[in-house]
């Protein structure tokens, strides 16, 4: 697909030098450089400065940081870019918003700043102890690792992958809503992969377990970092063999198929029952490239 990694969170080429993760010593001379920067999150949200409609990262120096806990994102020219959790933003302006709200009106490397270092920050405070041995586990110095100092066990990140898929029939389009959402609001279908299962075998369980269609043929399209706490939202379409739609009650609270003509006028919001996925997420972006004949 080649508009895949338009999507909101993909794509911005961020260098994330991993190479000198685990080198301490260039990391420490490129975090003394006067052009260090880092980024605020305070619980999973980040510090935006800039205006409503055109909010921008901000970039705070260096200076003053904790001394560790911090997490290296990579590399902007020759300045590094570093993340940090903090309880209340310091001097300065700025505001603190929900990313969600504010992914689609970031820059693509502000997203992909936000969203890495929203979810790494989280992992580790989700994961402060060694999962063989209990014991409280230490951050590496660059972030990306957490080191058990009793048994030696190291730790890394974790990413959950998801398929959410654009499921067609003929020219309808699988959508369902699941119970809490907002009124009216519809979103294709997803769920978590689970281990020893592809991605194909993953989209066709989901569809039938949540909604009673049976899907044949699926491609892949485009992926989303979903920081929520630690998604990875694996974009597919299937094509669907049956028809009939059997809801799940504990996965849906219903599901329908929209044709074409229809699903315009929802995304024009001028449908009277259905309104679109959240902006920014996937699940628009696809419905939207799918409108516009552009899965291909
Ligand atoms: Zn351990």
């Amino acid at each position: 697909m080649e508009t895949a990694e338009l999507v909101t969170f993909g794509g911005s080429g961020l260098d994330r030098a991993e190479d000198l993760r685990r080198d301490p010593e260039a990391l420490a001379a490129l975090r003394a450089r006067p052009g260090a920067r880092r980024v605020l999150l305070r619980a999973g949200e980040p510090l935006v400065e800039g205006s409503e409609a055109a909010p921008r990262l901000a970039r705070r120096p260096i200076e003053g940081a904790a001394s560790e806990g911090l997490v290296f994102l990579g590399r902007e020219g020759d300045e590094g870019v570093w993340a940090e959790a903090v309880e209340s933003a310091e001097e300065g302006e700025g505001r603190w918003g929900d990313l969600r709200g504010v992914m689609a009106r970031l820059s693509p490397r502000d997203a992909e700043l936000a969203a890495t270092g929203k979810a790494v920050l989280g992992w580790h405070t989700s994961h402060g102890f060694c999962s063989a041995c209990g014991t409280r586990s230490r951050p590496a110095p660059a972030g990306w690792r957490r080191d058990c100092p009793s048994c030696g066990t190291q730790h890394f990140p974790r990413t959950d992958p998801v398929v959410i898929m654009l499921v067609t029939h003929g020219n309808d389009v699988l959508v369902g809503r699941s119970p809490g959402w907002p009124e009216g609001m519809f979103s294709l279908l997803a769920g978590f992969m689970e281990p020893g299962e592809t991605v194909e075998a993953a989209v066709r369980r989901e569809v039938w377990e949540e909604a009673g269609v049976r899907v044949g043929r699926v491609g892949y399209l485009a992926s989303q970092p979903w920081p929520f706490p630690a998604s990875l939202m694996l974009g597919c379409r299937g094509e669907a063999l049956t028809r009939e739609i059997a809801v799940d009650p504990q996965e849906l609270e219903a599901a329908l198929w929209v044709p074409r003509e229809r699903m315009m006028g929802v995304f024009e919001g001028r449908d009277p029952e259905i309104r679109a996925p959240r902006h920014g997420a996937i699940a628009a972006f696809l419905l939207r490239e799918w409108l516009a004949d552009r899965l291909d």
